[in-house]
């Protein structure tokens, strides 16, 4: 059962706003994702955490959902093209370990990074190794319905063949058939055709490799993710999500040869969603553009993984967000209040639906009694029907905290359904965890600074005889970690 507001998402097929209803009594969600073959940075964690967002919202809805992220452990060749090293067997010559052991050991970095950032488990994570016959066949099957020709460098997907090729990345008729590429393949008949089998180079043979109609080689990146989704989700299923650096090619070939497949003139899947890029100090991560940070990195600085996600969910989806140190410590700040402020209400009721949080309203006579946490609950619905609006949950969760008329126990329902779809663990996280920097010499500039105003207005205050506001910056101190003790020789301080 469908409960509260209308849930509205942003399709990029069309690009506009839709209502979202469901066309199955379980919701299929393929998230395209990660390319095992290097640690994910902070930038590819986005469309997880976008995604886990995505799946809370239907789930406040009461709307059942089976999400599919496949793990690429093959086929992604470098620079996304057809012709090049695969990148699994490049890292495995570069790490000299096996295309095996490479695979298996950033799978596993992937699914704790993502499980420090609290996202809920897929509900399958097909690797494509496990899918090369089925890949085989689906795309013998597009030969057989003629979509696609034989180069020596494999086999090719005719997009001219494709009717509503690219509309998903908005590509005009002209533009359809320059496509995003570059590379140049001998014979190709558009620039926009893709490979469905790599086929070896003589002379070279690859580590992993399969023999097909084609001969012996790998499939081509794209076509995992139509095999493997219709394999778990079923031919037609409701959303795709994935990063905005998707919607131009990957996307755009996963929804030609689909279609292609199927033939029964019906979309494949009728909504796309794509979250923005990550920036970091403003500019664009580009794999050129030297290190970038990983989830460990950050932890390692004394960063709680919850700030990352914070920080992520203070901008929308649809947002380009930029990482900078400043915007990362007021994420921990806030955090960190929210903890403090949190801690207090514990035990939080459990809370996953709309239906539950109205249901735990504090009733009189069978008549809610308190007006305010039903209000903050009827804004949190809102914002989450409104594209996933998750900054104004946040926004709504902060105001409900400093609200004098709401109840505690409707304050207590409130803090656990925005956090049912923040998914912060604001009902067990421990502000001592929080902030693990125990040292001012880890702190940033800018947070000495506040530390060091809030303690100058606090001794001006006691110097007044204003004891209650002197009260108020010990308390906003604290809810900063910041212990402070009075000594003759005036105020000293310490992180808890
Ligand atoms: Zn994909």
């Amino acid at each position: 059962m469908t409960t509260g507001q209308q849930l509205r998402l942003y399709n990029s097929l069309g690009r506009r706003m839709m209502d979202f209803t469901p066309s199955a009594d379980v919701v299929g969600i393929y998230s395209c994702g990660p390319t095992v073959y290097h640690f994910a940075h902070l930038g590819n964690m986005r469309p997880y955490v976008f995604a886990d967002t995505l799946r809370r919202a239907l789930r406040w809805k009461g709307i059942p959902a089976r999400q599919v992220v496949n793990i690429t452990d093959v086929g992604h060749a470098v620079a996304d093209s057809d012709t090049g090293e695969d990148k699994i067997e490049l890292a495995a010559a570069r790490e000299e370990r096996t295309v095996e052991e490479i695979a298996a050991f950033y799978t596993q970095t992937y699914l704790d990074d993502v499980t420090a950032l609290n996202v809920m488990p897929a509900d399958v994570y097909p690797r494509a190794t496990e899918y090369v016959p089925q890949m085989i066949e689906f795309a013998a099957r597009l030969e057989e319905l003629g979509y696609t020709y034989v180069l020596p460098s494999g086999l090719y997907f005719d997009t001219s063949k494709s009717p509503g090729y690219g509309t998903l990345a908005l590509l005009d008729v002209e533009g359809q058939r320059e496509g995003a590429r570059v590379e140049q393949v001998e014979g190709r008949r558009n620039k926009s055709d893709f490979a469905l089998w790599r086929a070896e180079e003589p002379g070279v043979r690859r580590v992993m490799r399969w023999n097909s109609p084609w001969g012996w080689g790998a499939p081509g990146w794209h076509l995992e993710c139509s095999v493997m989704s219709m394999a778990l989700l079923g031919p037609h299923f409701d959303i795709h999500t994935g990063g905005v650096d998707h919607r131009q090619l990957h996307h755009v070939n996963e929804i030609a040869q689909s279609e292609a497949y199927l033939g029964d003139g019906r979309p494949w899947v009728p909504y796309w969603l794509h979250c923005e890029f990550l920036l970091l100090n403003n500019a664009k991560i580009a794999k050129s553009s030297g290190p970038v940070p990983r989830l460990a990195d950050l932890v390692e600085s004394g960063y709680h993984p919850m700030a990352f996600r914070l920080f992520l969910l203070g901008g929308h989806y649809r947002s380009q967000l930029d990482l900078t140190t400043n915007a990362v410590d007021a994420a921990q700040a806030t955090l960190r209040r929210l903890t403090g402020r949190v801690e207090a209400l514990r035990p939080l009721p459990a809370v996953e639906t709309l239906e539950q949080a109205l249901a735990l309203l504090p009733r009189d006579q069978g008549a809610v009694a308190d007006k305010a946490a039903a209000a903050y609950l009827e804004e949190i619905d809102a914002a989450i029907s409104a594209d996933l609006a998750t900054p104004r949950i946040l926004a709504t969760l902060q105001e409900s905290l400093r609200d004098p008329d709401i109840s505690t126990e409707g304050l207590r329902v409130v803090v656990a359904a925005a956090d049912a779809l923040l998914g912060l663990g604001l009902a067990s996280l421990d502000a001592r965890e929080v902030d693990r920097r125990r040292s001012a010499a880890d702190l940033h500039p800018a947070e000495v600074e506040t530390i060091e105003r809030l303690i100058a207005e606090r001794t001006q205050a006691r110097k007044e005889r204003n004891w209650g506001r002197a009260d108020e910056i010990r308390a906003e101190l604290e809810e900063l970690g910041v212990q402070v003790t009075d000594t003759q020789a005036g105020p000293t301080w310490e992180l808890r």
